[in-house]
């Protein structure tokens, strides 16, 4: 039997795993941390469990390719899904914009709002429909496809193929124009900062989560990724917590061994790089293989960001069933400066759908605040100085719990600070370069990439995993590590077992 070693067990390396078993090659997942999952985890604070990933997972929908991979992995296996009402509420002076699960609701609210924005509003509806009969492939990746194939999936998307031209080209800011409305121009341009990041995120986002495809599975991502472990072990794959590669082992062009930090080393006759881009080329490859398309990115911030958050975690001692799950409001009366930036709006997500995530009568909270190229380069530099770090997550902390009891008066004196994650912490956990959280942002100019993983000069490592295709995620990291397997069964003439 043919051995695969998996550097990383996140879900790209549990997708990957589960198909090589099912495909008979023994696999073994390498995983640097002491649990796996990588970026989509959770973790326990004082009585509460902070989810720290899925605030939607695409893929929900019974019946629709992805959500059959999903069940094939057995993410979803015996939960049920959750779906809230909005996908984010967005505060504005004394206007509260919705972004309903509903799409006649959300125009309709909408233009409850601003009735000037007629237009406007009804273009937005009518594109996001568009998006309704998208279904996320999840088959054979393009490369793999005959010529039959590549027609049929060209004319599957010949009327979302426009949309998505139109607004991958159109950056936030200019979209946020289109409305006059001050509330729902807000609402459109927090989204991403200002610059070149594309209306196509929130166009996507909309589109899945108004079309019924995006959800939340109870029990959140810690949970998902131990069922897909559990399903991997079920078919025999080896684990190996703590075991963080180094080195590799290579011969002209075949990769021998790679080595571990703690001393162990292992054989294999292939190796799946299910781990973090820049962590592949540049630590383990140490610059020996650069790829040219990875090398564009990397040198160019600018046409291709990354993102990371700072992740804060607060524990509330009441309910709050009456507050949308994602709230977003302005930052007026407290002062939060990040790295020279000011922070003009907070969005908490609260998880009063889960009460097991904290205990009886009480709620969980987090607040995701995005961080972008100035900000983890900032952070890198922090990072090195161990006390200023904590002071400055400890200072975020209690500045984000005064805005929380400026806006919520009521829930002044019982709210308590429970963890700050910053981009550095998904560094140090997940050797996610500059902590992203995603592969690279889409822009109205960068390009989009399709990788195969295919590292030129080694005949029998590949990439896998969120890095292949923007803008990265669950979907592409479950996507990429069955694709990974169905392009070795092919190189090794054996038919592929997808199910
Ligand atoms: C706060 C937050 C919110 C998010 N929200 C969503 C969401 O709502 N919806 C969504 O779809 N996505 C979301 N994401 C993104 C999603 O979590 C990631 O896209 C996805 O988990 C990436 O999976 P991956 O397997 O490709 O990579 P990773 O999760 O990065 O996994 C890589 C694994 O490799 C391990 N590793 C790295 N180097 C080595 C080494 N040298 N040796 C051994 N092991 C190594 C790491 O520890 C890690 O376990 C969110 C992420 C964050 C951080």
């Amino acid at each position: 039997m043919k051995k695969i070693v998996i550097i990383g067990g996140g879900i790209a390396g549990l997708s990957a795993g589960i198909f090589a078993q099912k495909n008979g090659f023994q696999s073994t997942i390498l995983e640097k941390h002491h649990t796996l999952g990588g970026e989509c985890t959770g973790w326990d604070r004082q009585g509460y469990h902070i989810d720290g990933c899925i605030h939607w997972l695409v893929g929900t929908k019974e019946g629709t390719p992805l959500r059959k991979l999903w069940d094939t992995v057995g993410a979803l296996d015996g939960v049920d899904i959750y779906d809230p009402e909005s996908f984010m509420a967005v505060e504005h002076d004394d206007v509260t914009v919705h972004l309903y699960r509903d799409l006649e609701r959300l125009k309709a609210s909408w233009l409850e709002i601003s009735p000037e924005d007629k237009e406007a509003i009804e273009e937005l509806y009518r594109d996001v429909k568009k998006l309704h009969s998208f279904n996320m492939p999840a088959g054979k990746p393009m490369d793999m496809m005959n010529i039959i194939e590549k027609i049929k999936f060209m004319l599957s998307m010949k009327d979302i193929g426009p949309v998505m031209q139109k607004y991958s080209k159109m950056s936030m800011q200019d979209f946020a124009r289109k409305f006059k409305h001050p509330a729902l121009r807000e609402t459109l341009a927090s989204f991403l900062p200002e610059g070149q990041y594309s209306a196509l995120s929130i166009i996507f986002a909309l589109g899945t989560f108004t079309g019924g495809q995006s959800s939340i599975p109870y029990g959140g991502s810690k949970a998902l990724a131990q069922r897909m472990l559990k399903r991997y072990l079920s078919l025999g794959g080896n684990v190996e917590t703590s075991s963080e590669v180094v080195g590799l082992d290579i011969e002209r062009t075949v990769v021998k061994r790679v080595e571990c930090k703690n001393g162990k080393s292992f054989k294999a006759d292939f190796f799946i790089a299910a781990c973090d881009a820049r962590t592949l080329y540049e630590r383990l490859l140490k610059g020996q293989y650069p790829d040219p398309e990875f090398e564009k990115r990397f040198s160019n911030p600018t046409l291709y960001p990354l993102a990371s958050n700072i992740y804060v975690g607060i524990g509330y001692e009441g309910t709050m069933d009456e507050i949308p799950r994602t709230l977003k409001f302005p930052v007026r009366s407290v002062n939060i400066k990040l790295n020279q930036k000011q922070i003009e709006h907070l969005q908490m997500t609260h998880y009063a759908y889960e009460p097991d995530f904290a205990p009886a009568g009480h709620t969980v909270i987090t607040f995701a605040i995005n961080q972008f190229q100035p900000e983890l380069e900032a952070w890198e530099a922090l990072a090195k100085d161990k006390e200023a770090y904590a002071r400055e997550k400890a200072r975020i902390g209690e500045a984000v719990i005064n805005a929380m009891e400026t806006r919520f008066p009521h829930m002044a004196g019982k709210l308590k600070l429970l963890d700050v994650a910053s981009p550095q912490t998904y560094e140090r956990y997940c050797n996610a370069y500059r902590g992203a959280f995603m592969g690279f942002w889409p822009t109205i100019r960068g390009k989009s990439l399709a990788h195969t993983g295919r590292i030129k000069g080694l005949k029998n490592m590949v990439l896998s995993g969120q890095w292949l295709q923007p803008p990265g995620g669950l979907p592409i990291a479950v996507i990429t590590g069955k694709d990974t397997i169905m392009r070795l069964c092919k190189a090794e003439k054996r038919p592929f077992v997808g199910e």
